[in-house]
């Protein structure tokens, strides 16, 4: 989806070529479509489009529009899978296992988002039950593999399917307690190593009379939002509230780089990976950081290392966008 972006990869500890090409090709707008900057950490190009022009910005948007329901029949398909690869219909499968997933969204700089998710077996009783010792993590990344593979969600009025990329990291982590958008904080705020970057968009919403020219954000920002509005006045298209979430880049989430209470969040987080680091307790703990229903957006986290795997089938997954079919 969208097209190539300046990007920042590291090879045994050393920064590579963005995009070297040896024979790149010109755009039709005239820009040679290679970069052989080794991009400093810090570099606003970032995330930013070697051609504009040529950039899917509407693709972006109505992925970020259309990924709740992506994100929905995962969790479906994923428990299709695992009730077959067991032997079982999801009836079955329900009267013996919880399946329970936490998620947050995050931007990546390019503005759209992925999410990184944890999912938890249970008994049928939820986190006061243990699984069956059938129901193992093995079979579980079994089914989110085949799962995050499998799922599409079409935008019908502009025939475009969405489906997530290739990019998906599954691994076992350890998790005590119920599986809370706090406790997927902690987890979070345990991994997180990297502060908070804005992907440079509003934190506010966008108003039909606002000149997008003169908002404060970087082009390809202003070209996310201005692709929100357009797309946002087709009619077809109106269960999709892209005026509405223009700000967001087409999510509907939370998100916000000034308000308190997205700081008070963030900084709730980093808090508590402190914490973390001094005490190991947040693991335990239940931070009172965010309603039950919230999908936290965060603009930048990774992994600092990997989880014990202690028998817990408990998986954390990363997935990313992308998307198929009716415009390139
Ligand atoms: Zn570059
Ligand atoms: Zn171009």
């Amino acid at each position: 989806m969208g097209g190539a972006v300046h990007v920042r990869r590291e090879k045994n500890g050393k920064v590579q070529p963005c995009h070297a090409r040896r024979n790149a090709q010109t755009c039709p707008h005239g820009q040679h479509m290679s970069c052989t900057d080794r991009h400093h950490a810090d570099d606003l190009r970032l995330g930013e489009p070697l051609c504009p022009d040529c950039y899917d910005y509407d693709g972006s948007v109505l992925f970020n529009a259309i990924s709740p329901e992506l994100w929905r029949r995962f969790t479906l398909a994923l428990r299709r899978r695992f009730a077959r690869l067991n032997g079982l219909t999801v009836k079955a499968l329900r009267e013996q296992v919880t399946i329970a997933f936490a998620k947050v969204a995050e931007y990546q700089r390019r503005g759209v988002v992925h999410f990184h998710a944890v999912i938890r077996l249970d008994g049928p009783n939820g986190p006061n039950s243990p699984p069956p010792a059938w129901a193992t993590a093995d079979a579980l990344a079994d089914a989110v593999q085949h799962a995050a593979a499998a799922v599409t969600a079409e935008i019908k009025p502009l025939s475009r399917t969405f489906r997530w990329g290739i990019q998906l990291d599954v691994r076992r982590i350890t998790m005590n307690g119920d599986l809370t958008e706090q406790a997927v904080a902690a987890y979070i705020a345990k991994y997180a190593t990297k502060a908070a970057e804005c992907v440079g968009t509003l934190d506010r919403r966008i108003q039909p009379l606002d000149n997008l020219d003169a908002l404060p954000v970087r082009d390809h920002a202003r070209r996310l939002i201005a692709a929100c509005m357009r797309l946002g006045e087709d009619a077809d298209l109106a269960d999709l509230r892209l005026t509405h979430w223009a700000h967001m880049l087409g999510f509907r989430g939370h998100f916000s780089t000034k308000s308190r209470s997205y700081s008070t969040t963030l900084g709730e987080l980093w808090a508590a990976r402190e914490r973390f680091v001094h005490t190991e307790e947040v693991t335990h703990g239940r931070l009172p950081l965010f309603d039950e229903d919230t999908i936290l957006v965060v603009t930048h986290w990774q992994y600092a290392g990997q989880g014990q795997s202690a028998g817990d089938a408990l998986l954390a997954a990363a997935i990313t966008g992308t998307s198929s079919g009716g415009h390139p």
